[in-house]
């Protein structure tokens, strides 16, 4: 049974999911507020199981050329610069789950869901459209847009993010949570990376109260910076707003000097506030349901977040495949998905204590404090799971 299906936000999310049911016969409709595409000009790293769910959606191979297989993972001290291997991403991630863990500018992992859109449904994409709230009756979905139009259909997906409109008008109540945490994130050419900081691997600096990461994109063009601290009397004036170099380097103040080298490179610097929620019991009713950070809003530590919203839209689709019936398959993806999601935002939860951790502050708890904790086998324990964990074949 095929389906005409809308979705209220044009993220990696909402064009995930529009490209894995336009892939599987629907007719799909993605209403984006932006007047225009344009992701956030930062990095997003993307383990083995979003590789997998990526090429199952036959784009994979486009964004590799755009993207870095960066060779590993190292944890650096925040003040002594003292380094410890994580893990291998390049050739051991292949051979030991099938697909490379990969780190790609955002804007290019949008592009490259947005052609692929286009090339299946070339009008299936409508921007400056903002979903106001939604309603439904007798199998049929009206989505009310801003502009006062009113579109029709037999099933909405929310994927409009962590203020999702779309997540109010069902279950109303509560905004997003801010986590005390801001995130500064920058991009820098890679002809201004300073030569001490390793270009080939993803480098996780961790100290009390923050954390530091960076790794290349865009085959080794660009360098991503990102560095989160705990600043509970921040005052969230907006999502994402520029600052200072000045600023930023203060909130890194002890930090080594190559965290300060690289934030005196970046050319400009946005901070974020972190958002998030307690994961939800329900995200579908009837013929409406939700995807991505709309309904499982995560702290970036365990870098799942978009990934998650690449699972959500395969799995969706594969239900649409199984059950035909909407309803049944909103509330089947739901089950597939929710205590998998779940897990995960306890997982970044709990890598924020780890990466934070009053252990730090000195080398010599450190250094017990990341053998124990970055060890072969906790590593294992925490990202095995994930690693592995395959679209196509886990049961809905
Ligand atoms: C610092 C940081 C680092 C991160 N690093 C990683 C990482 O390495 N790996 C990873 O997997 N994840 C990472 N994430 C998480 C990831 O960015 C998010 O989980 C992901 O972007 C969620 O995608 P989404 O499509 O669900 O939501 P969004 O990206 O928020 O997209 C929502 C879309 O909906 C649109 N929209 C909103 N409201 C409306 C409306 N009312 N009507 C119509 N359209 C609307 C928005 O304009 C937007 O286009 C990171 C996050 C942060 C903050």
């Amino acid at each position: 049974m095929k389906h005409h299906i809308l979705i209220a936000g044009g993220g990696i999310g909402g064009m995930t999911a529009a490209l894995a049911l336009i892939a599987r016969g629907h007719n799909v409709d993605i209403y984006e507020q932006a007047p225009e595409l344009k992701e956030f000009g930062a990095g997003v790293q993307i383990s083995p199981n979003g590789t997998r769910a990526l090429h199952s959606l036959g784009v994979f191979e486009d964004l590799q050329k755009l993207s870095c297989n960066t060779v590993g993972k190292e944890v650096r001290l925040w003040n002594t610069g003292r380094t410890w291997k994580l893990f291998d991403l390049g050739n051991e991630a292949i051979e030991r789950y099938g697909f490379p863990y990969v780190t790609v500018f955002r804007p290019d992992l949008l592009q490259v869901l947005v052609d692929a859109v286009r090339a299946r449904k070339p009008d299936a994409i409508h921007l400056g459209r903002r979903a106001v709230g939604v309603t439904q009756r007798d199998g049929r979905v009206k989505l009310a847009l801003e502009d006062g139009e009113t579109v029709e259909g037999d099933a909405l997906i929310g994927a409009d993010g962590v203020h999702s409109r779309i997540r109010h008008s069902l279950f109303g109540g509560d905004s997003p949570r801010f986590f005390g945490m801001i995130a500064w994130r920058g991009v820098i050419p890679s002809e201004r990376v300073p030569a001490a900081i390793s270009r080939d691997k993803a480098t996780n600096w961790i100290g009390v109260g923050g954390h530091v990461v960076h790794y290349p994109l865009r085959a080794g063009k660009l360098m991503n910076f990102v560095g989160i601290m705990e600043r509970s009397h921040w005052r969230v004036e907006g999502w994402n707003v520029e600052g200072t170099t000045q600023e930023c380097a203060n909130d890194h103040k002890g930090w080594h000097a190559d965290v300060q080298s690289l934030i005196a490179a970046a050319p400009r610097l946005f901070k974020w506030a972190l958002m998030g929620r307690d994961p939800m019991q329900q995200w579908s009713v009837g013929h409406v349901t939700l995807l991505g950070d709309a309904c499982h809003p995560t702290l970036p530590m365990l870098a799942q977040g978009a990934v998650m919203a690449i699972e959500d839209a395969v799995i969706l689709s594969r239900c649409f495949d199984k059950y035909g019936d909407v309803a049944t398959t909103f509330t089947r993806y739901q089950d597939a998905r929710i205590a998998v999601t779940a897990r995960k935002v306890a997982g970044a939860n709990d890598n924020a204590e780890r990466f934070h951790n009053p252990a730090l502050a000195n080398e010599a708890g450190a250094a017990a404090y990341v053998d124990r904790e970055w060890s072969r086998d906790a590593v294992i324990r925490r990202y095995e799971w994930i690693f592995q964990y395959d679209v196509d074949t886990v049961p809905i």
